[in-house]
């Protein structure tokens, strides 16, 4: 697993790949494809392209990509409405506006995508955006988290579609609940893990 943060919003893009199959996935290509597509050797066989959610500072270099390397692309049906607004995202935000690409999978709760010998369970985690998803990997105690939670801190829950209180039973139904030592990869920023964030997490553990 590597971490990638890339544009000028530093998000995470993360390449996961099993070592004994070499498939993987791209979660989150947010921008700057040509140093992503360094840490993809050529050995990996990039089978998904995966977006946490559809705010373009997490999907602007997935056409790119998809080209040079495949994979399928993934997103929760919930957030397709963004994409189709992808262009007035790039404007308010003052990010690149991403070429256009079509989504392969619609992610849906239970779904699971499997990279080599683990299975990535989906896991539907609105508040920050509609189709917000995270991606659990029981094996490896591994969560891609997206905008959800960051660490010590949540998403913004005021982008269109956005909900603060749905936003926290999300995090608290879906991430809250995996083992604790269950590490979380977010978005942007550090890592962290369930049991910090469900002690020191000033957003959830207000009553
Ligand atoms: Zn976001």
């Amino acid at each position: 697993m590597k971490t990638i943060p890339v544009g000028p919003l530093s998000v995470n893009c993360y390449l996961s790949a099993c070592e004994q199959t070499k498939k993987g996935m791209i979660i989150d290509p947010g921008d700057q494809e040509e140093i992503i597509l360094r840490y993809i050797e050529r050995e990996i066989d990039i089978e998904y392209i995966v977006l946490t959610h559809a705010h373009v500072d997490h999907l602007a270099a997935t056409a790119q990509l998809q080209s040079k390397v495949g994979g399928l692309v993934c997103l929760h049906s919930a957030d397709r409405f963004l994409l189709e607004n992808a262009d007035a995202q790039a404007e308010l935000f003052q990010l690149r506006r991403p070429d256009s690409f079509t989504i392969d999978i619609d992610l849906k709760e239970q779904h699971a995508l499997k990279i080599g010998h683990y299975d990535f369970q989906i896991l539907e985690t609105p508040g920050h955006s509609p189709g917000g998803i995270c991606l659990y990997n029981e094996s490896s105690k591994t969560c891609f988290v997206g905008d959800t939670l960051f660490y010590e801190s949540i998403g913004r829950s005021d982008l269109p579609g956005g909900d603060h209180d749905v936003l926290v039973d999300s995090i608290k139904n879906k991430i809250y609940t995996l083992p604790g030592d269950t590490i979380l990869y977010p978005g942007h920023g550090p890592k962290t893990d369930v049991e910090h964030e469900k002690t020191m997490n000033p957003f959830t553990t207000r009553p």
